[in-house]
């Protein structure tokens, strides 16, 4: 995501990351370009150019143009280049100065909410335009049952929309705020059961076709700033594959296959890039799963500098064992996996 500091809004950008990661990355990095310079949400960044230096996808993440006008001529921008729009549907002038979901817990908690409209306003806009401009659009991170609904029907209606979902939306409402604080505070918010209900069933009939972690490492003190102060986000990338073994795979809810479609051919297909395949002289990209063994999660042990994550303690049952990257073994054996 190119919501870094600065963003990375040019091919120069691009380049850079794409070169560190090659130089000294474990695994495939690619480096999405920003819809907007700055991610300041007025002026288009040079998409051409950004693509030639190989980014696969555009995106504001961490905002969308607030503008609708700005946001049509970037999917017009974008679609006749064939480049994906990856877009955090979030309208500010609803959400802010909301830290969590506008609902009885917020009330309990004395907490400025925000209403699953500041997510589906900006889905349904953006769903349109994807129909006018026939743009590629993926909605990130979706939370409420409302985006699922207008997600599943412009899909049946053909257009060229898909969705994802993280693991703390299928696994947490906003109920984790009263017991996990700050820990619990990201966007879109956890929202309520009958969201993560309508999540659940956008994966189980295909309407969502990746699983994302939303990755948000922050600094201890940031997040101790409180609720009003701290960053939105958690780490979820150590947790993630271990969450969705254990409650969509060992639950009986999903197959393995359809489990394994969601963290790899739907990101590939997004991006255009070929699905690997196990064949003989195929290059080796593979993640190793045990399926069973016990495992529980310690955010003290995760590699991630940062611990900002509700999920310490939690009970598992499987989890990645290691990697192939590129044919060569990047084992975790060492960390006790
Ligand atoms: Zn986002």
């Amino acid at each position: 995501m190119p919501n870094t500091a600065p963003a990375i809004d040019s091919a120069a950008g691009v380049r850079a990351v794409r070169q560190g990661a090659a130089e000294r990355g474990a695994v495939h990095v690619l480096q999405a370009g920003a819809l907007t310079l700055g991610r300041a949400g007025k002026e288009l960044a040079d998409y051409a150019a950004m693509q030639a230096a190989g980014a696969p996808a555009l995106t504001d993440d961490g905002s969308t143009p607030q503008d609708s006008a700005v946001m049509r001529a970037a999917m017009r921008a974008a679609a006749a280049l064939r480049l994906p729009v990856i877009d955090h549907c979030e309208d500010f002038r609803l959400s802010k100065p909301g830290v969590m979901h506008g609902g009885a817990v917020a009330a309990r908690l004395r907490l400025l909410g925000q209403p699953r409209a500041a997510e589906e306003t900006i889905v349904a806009r953006d769903i349109a335009l994807a129909r006018e401009t026939g743009c590629r659009v993926h909605l990130q991170h979706l939370s409420a049952a409302g985006s699922v609904q207008m997600l599943r029907a412009a899909r049946r209606e053909g257009l060229p929309v898909s969705g994802e979902v993280t693991p703390h939306h299928l696994f947490l409402t906003d109920a984790a705020a009263a017991v996990y604080g700050v820990n619990a505070k990201m966007a879109p918010p956890l929202r309520e059961e009958s969201d993560r209900q309508a999540l659940l069933a956008g994966v189980l009939d295909g309407t969502i076709s990746c699983v994302a972690t939303d990755h948000a490492p922050h600094a201890e003190a940031e997040k101790a700033a409180g609720w009003l102060e701290a960053p939105f986000g958690i780490v979820g990338l150590e947790a993630a594959v271990a969450l969705c073994l254990t409650g969509l795979y060992h639950t009986g809810f999903l197959s393995l296959r359809r489990l394994v479609s969601l963290f790899t051919e739907g990101q590939r297909e997004l991006l255009g890039l070929p699905v690997g395949a196990m064949t003989i002289g195929a290059v080796a990209d593979v993640t190793v799963l045990d399926l069973d063994a016990p495992h529980c999660l310690k955010v003290a042990e995760f590699a991630s500098r940062s611990h900002n994550c509700p999920y310490d303690g939690w009970a598992c049952r499987g989890n990645v064992v290691g990697v192939f990257v590129g044919g060569k073994w990047t084992g975790v054996a060492d960390r006790g996996l």
